[in-house]
């Protein structure tokens, strides 16, 4: 038994010729180990940090591990140091360092020892602790001891030294009051409390709890990205909520679902919403819209191509199909899909694979389809523009999505959603929308549907001033010219522009007419060209918007070009439908 009730120091000499500065690189070194010269300010301002982040506590048991790695790795340089050196001189390599490091000056005023009867008793006292300094600083006089890094370090360096587990316990802390930190260290076994100190040093269940919450986090925000992609899923109208409801259906199966309904009505939302609510949500949502796409190009695109199967094909690439495998493709427009096209996606629809163009083989995918169309698919087979077996396949489970104007209710719940999603996105404070604004948008008849409403919305949110209202002048810029009449006295009176009565309307639309110089013959082109061109081009929507069956349009279409100048010519019927 080695009982020192008073301990001098060794020279630190040979310790001092450990550490080898090498500036050139960029590096210093103790005896292998690398070192950084750190400013306490660093140190300092870091825990300062976890202390306001993670509570007192927490920054206690972390700081106290990153000091138990600090001491057991010095622990492996104090046997190679002094291997001749007595036991107690060897051990007293960790106290010195520790001063060397520059964390506290150490003296040791207790040292009991002894093997046999598995009993060591290390009392030290320390002073100018580095973390008494930054604590009081920062957090004032304490009551209970700061000295967490520091006894970290204590304990890991004795743990690593006698190659069993030794836990301290700081006695007095210097920061508590006048008196000076002391350290007092024992195996685990001769303390009554060791078990409540080994937990000390596990790994902190807050640093756990804070992985699980990230998960959660994460899990939440992909929900939440759902909800926003779901966003026009908002509504009370009886027609959307059954449309949502098959939808919901829908989702957990692998059913083929085929999405209807009028431009702008929501049905990539739809689409999406379903993938994000399948079993599928993790992998790819792929979407391509059959009508955006040059006929030569669309099979290549959903199929992919082998290298050299076409001009231009330079390198394989995947299609659509190949992409989206696990997840879901939509599949837009898919009334635009060119008949070939149809034939070889009847073929995917039925086998689960796809030929690249060129290829020799066929490739396995696993991939939801959810097909939408504007266009009467019955129509369009009846045409002989679509195949009746592909219809056949594709029409197991429609969803028809109602147009905004047949859920007139739900126009202003579905206008503050947008409007809080674009007050966000542009970083503006918009309370709401005015009286006016609100009427305008309840007599709009939203040909472009929740997509037109978007559109307006967000140039509401961008024109309105800060912290103003969105006004029906915001959402709809022409609305002056139209509700705008002179009056007798040749002011300009501002109308609703669709609250007067009838008669007042009449008046107004024929003075517009007068106004703008048109005569009967020009005011049907004007509403037949705006109307294509709001349908964005679709001829059957234009002829829904004017009341009018699809043939009527194109014939009086035909008409007025055959009536115009035979001058440059718009060319083929595209431009206009
Ligand atoms: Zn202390």
């Amino acid at each position: 038994m080695s009982a020192l009730p008073l301990l001098s120091m060794p020279s630190d000499a040979d310790l001092r010729r450990l550490i080898h500065f090498s500036a050139s690189d960029g590096r210093i070194w103790l005896a292998g180990q690398r070192m950084l010269l750190l400013h306490a300010a660093a140190l300092s301002s870091l825990r300062r940090e976890m202390m306001d982040s993670m509570g007192r506590e927490h920054t206690r048991r972390v700081l106290l591990r990153a000091g138990f790695a600090a001491g057991e790795s010095d622990a492996t340089l104090a046997r190679k140091v002094r291997p001749n050196a007595q036991l107690l001189e060897a051990f007293l390599v960790g106290p010195q360092l520790h001063m060397l490091e520059g964390a506290v000056q150490v003296t040791p005023e207790r040292f009991e020892l002894d093997l046999e009867a598995d009993h060591y008793l290390g009392m030290y006292r320390w002073d100018h602790s580095w973390e008494v300094e930054t604590h009081v600083r920062h957090f004032g006089r304490q009551t209970e001891p700061v000295c967490w890094m520091l006894l970290g370090y204590a304990s890991g360096y004795t743990s690593g030294f006698f190659g069993r587990p030794v836990f301290y316990k700081e006695t007095s802390c210097h920061a508590c009051g006048d008196e000076p930190c002391r350290i007092e260290g024992r195996f685990s076994h001769e303390w009554p409390d060791r078990e409540e100190l080994a937990r000390e040093y596990d790994a902190d269940p807050m640093l756990i709890q804070i992985g699980e919450l990230k998960s959660q986090v994460e899990a939440l925000r992909t929900q939440l990205d759902a909800a926003d992609e779901a966003g026009p899923l908002v509504g009370q109208a009886k027609s959307f909520g059954a449309a949502v409801d098959l939808l919901r259906r829908a989702a957990p199966t692998q059913v083929t679902v085929l999405l209807t309904g009028e431009t702008g009505v929501g049905k990539e939302r739809f689409a999406r919403a379903l993938h994000n609510m399948s079993t599928r949500a993790g992998k790819p949502f792929v979407a391509v819209n059959c009508a955006a796409l040059p006929g030569e190009l669309i099979e290549s695109e959903l199929f992919g191509a082998e290298k050299g199967a076409f001009t231009g094909a330079a390198a394989a690439r995947p299609g659509r199909f190949e992409r989206a495998d696990g997840g879901t493709l939509l599949l837009d427009e898919l009334g635009e899909l060119p008949l070939p096209a149809q034939a070889k996606l009847l073929r995917v629809l039925q086998t689960g694979e796809v030929e690249r163009l060129g290829a020799t083989l066929p490739r396995k995918v696993d991939v939801r389809v959810v097909a939408a169309t504007n266009v009467d698919l019955e129509a369009a087979v009846a045409a002989g523009r679509f195949r009746r077996d592909l219809m056949y396949r594709l029409n197991v489970y429609p969803i028809r999505i109602p147009p905004l104007r047949e859920r007139a209710d739900d126009i202003e719940a579905l206008a503050i959603h947008l409007l809080e999603r674009f007050a966000a996105r542009h970083g503006k404070r918009v309370p709401g929308f005015t009286d006016r604004a609100l009427d305008a948008m309840r007599h709009h008849a939203w040909p472009g549907n929740v997509r037109e409403l978007e559109n307006l919305i967000e140039r509401g949110v961008i024109l309105s001033s800060p912290g103003e209202p969105v006004d029906a002048q915001a959402l709809f810029p022409t609305m002056p010219i139209i509700g705008t009449t002179l009056n007798e006295a040749g002011d300009l009176e501002a109308g609703s522009g669709s609250g007067d009565g009838d008669g007042d309307s009449d008046r107004q639309l024929f003075d517009e007419m007068r106004r703008h110089g048109l005569d009967l013959e020009g005011l049907e082109d004007r509403l037949l060209q705006e109307a294509v061109r709001r349908s964005g081009g679709n001829l059957a929507a234009a002829a829904r918007l004017l009341g009018i069956t699809r043939p009527q349009l194109s014939y009086r279409l035909q008409r007025r070009r055959e009536a115009s100048t035979p001058a440059p010519d718009h060319g083929d019927q595209g431009d206009h439908g």
